[in-house]
């Protein structure tokens, strides 16, 4: 849990927080990964006016399933642009856990794969080259699989009017 009493933050001022706290709190595992160690968060609190507002970087360790070979890799969710503003409902304690729960799921990955860091090779196995070749041609000339089958048509036509002219 994040949690900041108004009283210590200095009257026109920003107080700057720089903690660390158990990850339980962002509910990783509906998202399925596995925290590890703790999240960090470092900030910038304030409060004008009616509202309060927080900004800063959060940093979480995280253990995730590749979606292509099924192995478990760990990766580090990090932004240095979390920003968060909220009227002031009059409790002197604000819990800021829910936008910090939130910018930390959207920075999960949808498709995890362990060679996201590019520093690893993800062992699955692939179509070859060959075959991502000619998927790419079709994609570039979509009518050259139909025109190749028209022209082998055509060729089979001519060759069984041969036949028939040569009987
Ligand atoms: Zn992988």
């Amino acid at each position: 849990m994040i949690k900041v009493h108004l009283s210590e933050i200095p009257h026109n001022e920003k107080l700057h927080l720089c903690a660390e706290t158990d990850p339980l709190c962002l509910g990783l595992d509906e998202a399925g990964a596995e925290a590890l160690g703790s999240l960090f968060y470092d900030l910038e609190i304030g409060v004008s006016g009616i509202s309060f507002f927080a900004t800063g970087s959060l940093v979480q360790n995280v253990r995730m399933t590749c979606v292509a070979c099924l192995e478990s890799f760990d990766h580090e969710i990090k932004t240095t642009s979390f920003a968060m503003q909220r009227d002031l409902a009059g409790s002197e304690l604000v819990d800021l856990t829910e936008e910090v729960r939130e910018d930390i799921h959207l920075l999960l990955p949808m498709h995890p794969r362990c060679d996201m860091g590019g520093n690893h090779q993800c062992s699955a196995q692939f179509p070859t080259s060959e075959f991502l070749k000619s998927d790419l041609r079709f994609r570039k000339d979509p009518g050259h699989h139909s025109v190749e089958l028209h022209s082998e048509e055509k060729s089979s036509i001519w060759s069984v009017l041969d036949q028939l002219i040569k009987h």
